[in-house]
This record gives C-alpha cells, sequence and structure tokens, in this order.
C-alpha cells in the first residue's frame, strides 16, 4: 500500500510539474533583441534582397545576403561542436513558371538542420523570406530593404537557432531561409518538394513572414498582439475523407488547425501577456504566405505574423508623398516586438521537439451511447507519461476540457455525449511537452467495456 501511494505522489508530482518546464522560460530569456536588431539591419543594408538581384557582389543583392545567412548559421553551429547539417537547397525557375519572374534564375533556401537524439526523421520547421521587394515586383535594382518584409522573420529564425542550438532534442528542428516568396512562393515550393521526396515527417511548419510592425495603417499600436493564421483540413485531403467530414464533423480540426491551437495554448502556458489571436483562415484576404506549399502537400503548417499591418511600410519604394513616409525601413521595425514573436516560435519548437509523436489511428465510438470512447496506437517511447483527451463545445475555437487519462490505449468518458463535443487526443512525455491534439480519423464500429 505504501509503494502505491509513493508511486501515486512520485505520478502526481510528475503530472503537476508536467504544467510548465523550466528550461522553456531559460529560452525566453536568452532571445536577444539586441542580436534580432543587428541581424535585420544587416539584411536591410543589402539593399535589395529581391530574388532577381546580384547574386555576384558580398555586399548587395540576394546572393550577399544568403551567403551572409549560410555563414551565420554556420558560425551558430561551430558553437554547439557542428550540431547543425547547413547547406543550400535550390530549383531553377524560368520566366515560364510564373508572370513574376523577369528572368530565368535560381531560387536558393538556406537550411539548418538541428538532429534530433531519438527522432532524427521527425521534423518541426521554423522559416523566414530572404527576399524582399518594393512597389514594383520585376524591379530587382530599386533599393528594397525589407526591414519587416520579411528581414524581421529571417532573423528571428536565426535568433532561434542560436539559442535552441544549445540545447537536444528528441525530434530534429530545421531553420530556413526561403526566397522567391514574393514571386510565386518558389522557395516554399522547392523545398517542400524536397522534404516530400526525403519522406520526411514534417510535425509541423512556423512561417514568419513580418513579425516586427507595432503600428498599424489603422492606428492602432499593440505590441503584444500577433497572429496564428491556418487553413481549416488538409488542401490535398481525399473526396472519402470530405465526405466523412459531413457524417463525422472536423471541418475546422485539420493538422494545422491542431498547430495553430498548440502555438496558442503554448504562449498562454508560458508567455501570458502575449494576446495570440487564432485567424481561422489560411491568410490573409486574397494573400499568400510560404506555409502555404507546405499545406498544398498536407504539412501541417501556420503563419506567424504581426496583428496590426502597415500597407505603407510593405511593396513600397521609399519615398514621402503627401507627407506620408512610405517604405519597410527599419525605423518601422520594433525589435522587442520581434524577439517576443521570435520567443513564441522558439519555445513552440522546443516543445514539439521535446514530446512524443502524436498517437497515431485515433479511432472514436459512442453513437446513441451515454459515453463517448476514444482508442488509439500506443506510443513506444520509454519518455512517455501518457496521454490526454480533449474536447469542446461543436462552437468553441480552442479545446476547452481535458483529461489526462493515463499510459493507456483505450478511454471512455462516462455522461460525456459524443453529438455534442469535438474530441482529440495529444501524448504527454514525462517533463510536461504534448504532441499537437489528433482528431479522430475513424470510427470504432464494435462496443467495448470500461475496465
Ligand atoms: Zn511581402
Amino acid at each position: 500500500m505504501k509503494k502505491i501511494i509513493l508511486l501515486f505522489c512520485i505520478l502526481h508530482s510528475l503530472i503537476n510539474s508536467a504544467q510548465q518546464d523550466p528550461r522553456i522560460f531559460d529560452i525566453i530569456n536568452k532571445i536577444s533583441s539586441k542580436r534580432i536588431e543587428k541581424d535585420i539591419t544587416t539584411l536591410a543594408n543589402f539593399g535589395t534582397r529581391n530574388t532577381f538581384s546580384d547574386t555576384i557582389s558580398t555586399t548587395r543583392g540576394i546572393g550577399a545576403a544568403r551567403k551572409w545567412i549560410k555563414s551565420e548559421f554556420e558560425s551558430i553551429s561551430k558553437e554547439c561542436k557542428n550540431c547543425l547539417n547547413v547547406f543550400y537547397q535550390k530549383d531553377f525557375v524560368t520566366t515560364n513558371d510564373g508572370e513574376r519572374v523577369p528572368k530565368d534564375t535560381w531560387i536558393v533556401n538556406v537550411i539548418a538542420i538541428q538532429k534530433g537524439t531519438k527522432y532524427p526523421n521527425r521534423y518541426v520547421i521554423m522559416s523566414g523570406d530572404i527576399d524582399s521587394r518594393n512597389s514594383d515586383t520585376m524591379d530587382f535594382t530599386t533599393d528594397a530593404p525589407g526591414a519587416n518584409d520579411n528581414a524581421s522573420g529571417m532573423a528571428g529564425t536565426i535568433e532561434a537557432a542560436r539559442v535552441l542550438s544549445k540545447y537536444k532534442f528528441e525530434s530534429s528542428i530545421v531553420y530556413i531561409g526561403l526566397s522567391g516568396e514574393e514571386q510565386g512562393l518558389f522557395g516554399g515550393k522547392g523545398f517542400a518538394t524536397y522534404a516530400k521526396n526525403k519522406e520526411w515527417e514534417i510535425i509541423g511548419v512556423l512561417n514568419n513572414d513580418m513579425i516586427g510592425n507595432i503600428e498599424g495603417v489603422d492606428g492602432i499600436i499593440d505590441n503584444r498582439a500577433f497572429r496564428i493564421f491556418s487553413e481549416p483540413t488538409p488542401a490535398n485531403e481525399t473526396e472519402k475523407e470530405r465526405n466523412m467530414r459531413r457524417f463525422y464533423g472536423g471541418e475546422v480540426d485539420g493538422v494545422s488547425r491542431q498547430l495553430a491551437r498548440y502555438i496558442e495554448k503554448t504562449t498562454k502556458t508560458y508567455m501570458p501577456e502575449m494576446n495570440p489571436m487564432l485567424v481561422y483562415r489560411l491568410d490573409r484576404f486574397g494573400r499568400g504566405g510560404h506555409h502555404r506549399p507546405f499545406n498544398d502537400l498536407g504539412f501541417a503548417g501556420v503563419r506567424i505574423m504581426e496583428a496590426h499591418e502597415n500597407y505603407n511600410r510593405q511593396h513600397q519604394n521609399i519615398r514621402t508623398e503627401n507627407n506620408i513616409k512610405y517604405g519597410d525601413v527599419l525605423e518601422g521595425v520594433n525589435f522587442e516586438y520581434a524577439k517576443k514573436l521570435t520567443s513564441v516560435n522558439a519555445i513552440t519548437l522546443a516543445s514539439l521537439a521535446w514530446a512524443p509523436p502524436a498517437p497515431k489511428n485515433v479511432l472514436i465510438g459512442g453513437i446513441v451511447q451515454p459515453n463517448v470512447k476514444l482508442k488509439w496506437d500506443k506510443i513506444e517511447n520509454e519518455t512517455i507519461l501518457g496521454y490526454k483527451i480533449y474536447w469542446r463545445l461543436t462552437t468553441a475555437p480552442q479545446w476547452e476540457n481535458s483529461r489526462f487519462v493515463g499510459n493507456v490505449d483505450t478511454f471512455e468518458l462516462e455522461g460525456i455525449v459524443i453529438d455534442n463535443y469535438f474530441f482529440g487526443v495529444a501524448s504527454v512525455s514525462r517533463n510536461g511537452h504534448e504532441s499537437p491534439v489528433v482528431f479522430p480519423n475513424d470510427i470504432i464500429r464494435e462496443t467495448f467495456r470500461k475496465r
């Protein structure tokens, strides 16, 4: 009996301490706004980083920018005994590939991979963009500093690599600078295809595009709010899956949406001073970003960005007209805010890379029953603590209720009627990190008794 009580106490303290991992606070404290400022300044000072700009110079153009980013990743890697695998990944585009391609060129992405100790083929990805543009996206010579769009996202990605490379993770973390965003999401397409061909298991893509502006064109100034855009369901789902949703739900529960909810929850747990805003759409109205090519192939991916955009400061030649200053220059970037959003990324990457894999084959049952039943495949992992069932009202945007059910592969929630809620299951590690929630993908046909 004593043994049982002791075991219970240990388990209980584990579950309690599982709420928060002190290493996550260390990560937040280590992200530096000064280094982010320095890197955004360096990137803006390449004059233009238009995808079709100079590739030979070491001081101006996209070539200079990507060489510098690669050398930054390499020096970060030196500091951690070569913990990063740094390389260029490239694809050739021609004028036949789109209306916004003024000439044939190589689209070159810069990749840095921090291999996971336990699951090297599972990847969580943070991306920013190397390229910039001015008013005319075909103009690859005039200055386009792109300080916020998107040196901010790129600098945040480099800074996350600096801090996280000091830790070891079970799953791999990838830090990426993508190119060709402004002319047709070419870099994202190329890299998503590369990952697919290599059969990567992608946990999620955190695409950062404009994480430094706090003064909206609407006059609102806000240094705590930010947005997480996610599509509702995978773009490549089958007709059968689409049809299943009519009867079993899941219209707002695709993998990207679960990732978005995960980011919001992680932020509220560790950075409660921030105001994350889930936006239930792929991207801004009619506009695009580099998470989309990953979504196109069925990978979970979201866009993280500022809450209040300033259109005078994006995609504009530097000029003053009617006393209004246009242009994406350094003065428009709030480095402390970019630091906060970098922290949001870094803690999400760390939580996901420390978490066990999500349970597979999550089934649900309980039609015309007083209880709901869930069943899943257990993960073979000695660091797993168990599983957590989540549920929420069908109109709620975020998971509202949860119950830790231990290291089991089935559970029945008594008195919870399947018709009135949506359900999901997550894995929980001993150090408290959870996988994203998995929405059931099939129905339990047979009835089973609670043990
Ligand atoms: Zn842009």
